[in-house]
């Protein structure tokens, strides 16, 4: 446990410092703050540029896939030269440059329930981030976090639209919201998106989770946050808790 910053965290993180109710505090905490994103593509990426360079202490990037020629239209991390290579991989060593004052790690791994304990074992995390567009993993990640009483920040993006949740035992889960219907996976590859759709979902994201370490406020804590690119709309709605929920009912 950190309870200071030292002088080359106090001049990169000065213009955050300076923030009305951000203060050190608030700084500290995201030094000590261990976050897990799951996918490292369109949303991952700024997902993980944004936390790391704000200085959240710890990040752990999951994926399994290669990076491909229609990666580099929206997943930000990545350049011509790392086609081939595990996205994971790539990503550790672009957020290291971005800042080496914080600590990142990267695993390649196709999360299924056999491995998924190993995952979250390797840090005692406070909030994991979906990125994945695939419905399995996603299910996975809900019941996981949900056992283990981990806050979930969830986003997705499709065309030109996105959305984003926090799920925990209090609120409610994706199951809650969404239910078991895994139906086809609608992700980029049938559907299209389109280049900055996945950027602001995914800036957006990193807000909410920067308020939650740092303030420890979740700015739509039993909302869904909806964005439609195209008529620039953003909503919010209101979801609750299922009490009859098989994944999240009777816990709190
Ligand atoms: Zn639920």
């Amino acid at each position: 446990m950190n309870d200071e910053l030292n002088d080359d965290e106090l001049l990169r993180y000065a213009r955050q410092i300076l923030l009305t109710d951000w203060d050190m505090d608030a700084q500290i905490c995201l030094k000590n703050a261990k976050v897990l994103i799951v996918g490292a593509g369109g949303l991952g990426c700024p997902v993980a540029q944004i936390l790391a360079r704000a200085g959240v202490g710890y990040l752990h990037i999951a994926d399994h896939d290669t990076i491909d020629d229609s990666n580099l239209q929206r997943q930000t991390l990545f350049t011509k030269d790392d086609v081939g290579k595990y996205k994971a991989d790539v990503a550790k060593s672009a957020l290291i440059r971005q800042n080496h004052l914080i600590d990142i790690d990267g695993t390649v791994i196709k999360l299924t329930c056999d491995n998924i304990d190993e995952l979250f074992g390797v840090a005692k995390f406070d909030l994991v981030i979906d990125c994945t567009d695939n419905f399995a993993v996603r299910d996975l990640l809900n019941k996981s976090c949900i056992q283990k009483n981990l806050p979930l920040l969830s986003n997705s993006a499709i065309g030109e639209m996105g959305q984003i949740a926090m799920f925990n035992r209090q609120a409610g889960c994706y199951h809650c919201v969404f239910g078991a219907e895994m139906g086809d996976d609608n992700n980029c590859v049938n559907s299209g998106v389109l280049a900055s759709t996945v950027s602001i979902i995914g800036s957006m994201t990193a807000q909410i989770a920067l308020d939650v370490l740092g303030r420890g406020n979740n700015p739509i804590q039993g909302q869904l946050l909806l964005w439609q690119g195209r008529q620039m709309s953003l909503r919010k709605l209101n979801f609750q808790k299922n009490k009859d929920c098989p994944i999240c009912a009777n816990l709190d």
